[in-house]
């Protein structure tokens, strides 16, 4: 890992430079080009932009370890509105016909903002409601997977709500941990909905793999099992979310040799990252969906995106420079 990733996920953690950044006024263009806004409201409004131009999207309210039970709650409550917001049919006129069967707009959600690192019983409850709500409308919620002490328990409340028939949830695996491919073939019997991710987070070396090679190889490898005949006959939806031109352009070389059809499967990439990449796989026919955060507690999240690639801090610092 180099040090300035290093530095920029140890930096992710810092309550100290994170109340800083947060409360200062200046501060708050600082994350724009990888956030909608602060309200849910912005958020549905670039969404349907979004929309119009071809990209489906999944909604996220940033948040993350949350401290007490209060925010959780409140927490379940936005996911709540987020549901309710998105499953007002939207003016048919500016959504591809096609996608409004597969989530036009869906969300995605971290635990730990629904109490996770607090209790396990709590976290479980304020999914549960959040599922219930997304069922009335046949709504796709996938649980973003954040740092291995996580890993586990996300996996488990993945497992108890699936066979509690809340069939519309998805989960993240990454290829960057040695247990996910264990992990996936456990997933593959349930049919799941699983969104490939390389991994945000630092992680010790005895259960990640350290060298960038080796996290690629295993997201090959873990691609042709979510691809492999047996998982797509079980019901698996194997979603593609990178922005690694060599990792697509293997991806749409094995749906064309296979004959997989279009819709199943996405591509999925973040907002503000890799646009031209986007566009040209919208063109191409690919479904492709945006992940579009939204909300005040873009500390950490922003800080992921400076470690996985550390120029974009000149480039902010130049935006700044320039205002
Ligand atoms: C839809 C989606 C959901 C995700 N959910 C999770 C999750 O739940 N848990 C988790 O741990 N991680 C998550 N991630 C982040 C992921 O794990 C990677 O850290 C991130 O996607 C960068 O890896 P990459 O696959 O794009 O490949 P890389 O090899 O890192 O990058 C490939 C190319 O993409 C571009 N690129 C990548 N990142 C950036 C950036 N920040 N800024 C500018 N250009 C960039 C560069 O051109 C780079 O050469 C998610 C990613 C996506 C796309």
């Amino acid at each position: 890992m180099s040090p300035l990733k290093d530095l920029f996920l140890y930096l992710s953690k810092s309550s100290i430079i994170q109340k800083f950044l947060s409360t200062s006024g200046p501060c708050k263009i600082i994350p724009r080009r990888f956030i909608s806004g602060e309200t849910l409201s912005v958020g549905i409004i670039i969404a349907r932009e979004l929309n119009k131009q071809g990209f489906l999207v999944t909604l996220d309210n940033l948040g993350e370890s949350v401290t007490n039970k209060d925010q959780a709650i409140s927490a379940t409550q936005e996911y709540l509105n987020i549901i309710r917001a998105i499953s007002t049919p939207p003016n048919p006129d500016v959504i591809p016909k096609e996608a409004t069967s597969f989530g036009t707009i869906t969300s995605s959600l971290k635990l730990t903002q629904l109490g996770l690192a607090l209790e396990y019983q709590l976290c479980l409850e304020n999914i549960r409601e959040i599922m219930q709500e997304a069922k009335k409308s046949n709504n796709r919620v996938t649980i973003d997977m954040e740092d291995s002490p996580y890993t586990e328990r996300t996996l488990n409340i993945y497992k108890t709500l699936l066979k509690e028939g809340f069939s519309t949830l998805g989960i993240v695996i990454q290829s960057y941990l040695k247990r996910s491919e264990s992990d996936i073939r456990n997933l593959v019997p349930l049919g799941p909905r699983v969104r490939l991710c390389k991994g945000a987070y630092k992680e010790p070396s005895t259960i990640a793999f350290a060298r960038k090679k080796d996290v690629d190889k295993n997201y090959l490898h873990l691609l042709s099992i979510l691809f492999s005949k047996d998982a797509l006959e079980k019901g698996a939806y194997p979603e593609v979310a990178t922005h690694d031109e060599k990792i697509i352009n293997w991806t749409s070389a094995l749906v064309k040799k296979n004959n997989i059809p279009a819709e199943q499967f996405e591509f999925q990439m973040l907002y503000g990252i890799r646009r031209d990449l986007q566009q040209r796989l919208v063109k191409q026919g690919y479904r492709t969906r945006v992940y579009l955060p939204y909300g005040t507690h873009w500390y950490p999240y922003f800080m992921r995106r400076l470690a996985e690639r550390p120029a974009n801090l000149w480039f902010i610092l130049k935006n700044l420079c320039y205002r």
